[in-house]
């Protein structure tokens, strides 16, 4: 990237949407926490609460996940001294920012969206404003900390995407250079796990289906059977990756095996070629709860002080808003609004 001004920083976020799928862990999750302690960028993690409200959300739900999905981030090794963790509502200078590039952004972009196509659905009339504007606001959450590089999942390449339209358009239109045009970081074997239930469809914490996914918090047995129970075909896994081109399932299984066990597909083809689901989902399952338990464990423990939680949100905001506020000052300058 030509950019070498920018300080090499890392924002990422999820939403409080639901409880933590498989899906977060292995697309998000386990990459921030790679990524935080490889310790070559300054690493800022949120939890998207406004993002979540986009949908109808029972506000005392929402509180809930939002302490859940904090626990979830420091039971997998989020450290709040080596990354600043909050949630997005306590650092107002999102929704500021994000009204500027409501500004900039343009309706046929933000109509693009497929997210946008798929959670609106046949009813768009009904849908909320919010729903189709907030990747607007995803870019301000990037652009109020000038952040280089976002580590995300498949699904969320396209907005990203437009938050470098965004920034391109105003870096243009105000004839500056101010914004850094963000890199997507999206590695590894398991950058859009599927529903365990319709190997066509990502496995989302919003599913209605509990059996489409594996969550944070679901206990050794209840992981075993959705694992047992998910979808796959009558064949035996072949002797290379290649050859599951058309078998979206049984690709998924293997997928997650290697996210899960931290090696390549490749490893997991030599290890398991010619088994049968038979054999191989309980080797899937038995590793999945090795490497979920003690998390969701921690998550447990964690949850019993919310008071605690609360308080590292708090400091994590404060910290943030020393970043953001200066920038949504010169954006405010650029711009031309009086202070
Ligand atoms: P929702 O259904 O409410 O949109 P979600 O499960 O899609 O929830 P998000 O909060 O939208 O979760 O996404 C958080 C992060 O997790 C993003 O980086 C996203 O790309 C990643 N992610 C979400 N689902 C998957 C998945 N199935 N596989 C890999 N990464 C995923
Ligand atoms: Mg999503």
């Amino acid at each position: 990237m030509a950019e070498t001004r920018f300080t090499p920083r890392v924002l990422s976020g999820i939403q409080p949407s639901g409880g933590l799928t498989l899906g977060n862990y292995l697309g998000a999750i386990k990459r921030f926490v790679q990524t935080q302690n490889a310790a070559t960028h300054e690493t800022l993690f949120c939890i998207v609460d406004l993002h979540a409200m986009t949908v109808w959300q029972d506000p005392a739900a929402l509180t809930r996940n939002t302490r859940e999905l904090a626990a979830g981030y420091l039971a997998s090794g989020i450290d709040p001294e080596k990354s600043i963790l909050f949630n997005q509502s306590q650092v107002p200078e999102h929704t500021q920012l994000g009204w500027i590039f409501n500004t900039v952004a343009r309706m046929g972009w933000m109509g693009r969206m497929t997210q946008w196509k798929d959670k609106a659905g046949k009813n768009a009339e009904a849908a909320s404003l919010g729903l189709f504007a907030y990747p607007a606001l995803m870019a301000a959450d990037m652009m109020i900390y000038h952040a280089t590089h976002v580590p995300v999942g498949e699904d969320q390449k396209q907005h990203v995407e437009l938050t470098r339209d965004i920034a391109t358009k105003f870096n243009h239109d105000y004839d500056t250079a101010f914004f850094p045009l963000i890199e997507p970081v999206i590695e590894g074997p398991a950058t859009r796990v599927m529903s365990l239930r319709d190997g066509s469809k990502k496995m989302s914490k919003s599913d209605p289906s509990d059996a489409s996914r594996i969550n944070m918090t679901d206990d050794a047995d209840t992981i075993s059977k959705k694992i047992r129970k998910a979808r796959t075909d009558a064949e035996p896994l072949p002797e290379i990756y290649e050859g599951l081109k058309d078998r979206p399932e049984a690709r998924n299984l293997v997928n997650i095996y290697a996210g899960l066990a931290d090696c390549s597909v490749t490893d997991v083809m030599a290890r398991h070629a010619g088994e049968g689901f038979g054999e191989f989902k309980p080797a899937l399952a038995d590793l999945a709860v090795e490497k979920l338990a003690p998390i969701s464990a921690e998550m447990a423990r964690l949850m019993e002080d919310p008071a605690e939680i609360d308080r590292i949100l708090s400091r994590g905001a404060e910290r943030a808003r020393e970043i953001a506020a200066p920038i949504l000052a010169e954006t405010y300058r650029i711009v031309g609004l009086v202070r």
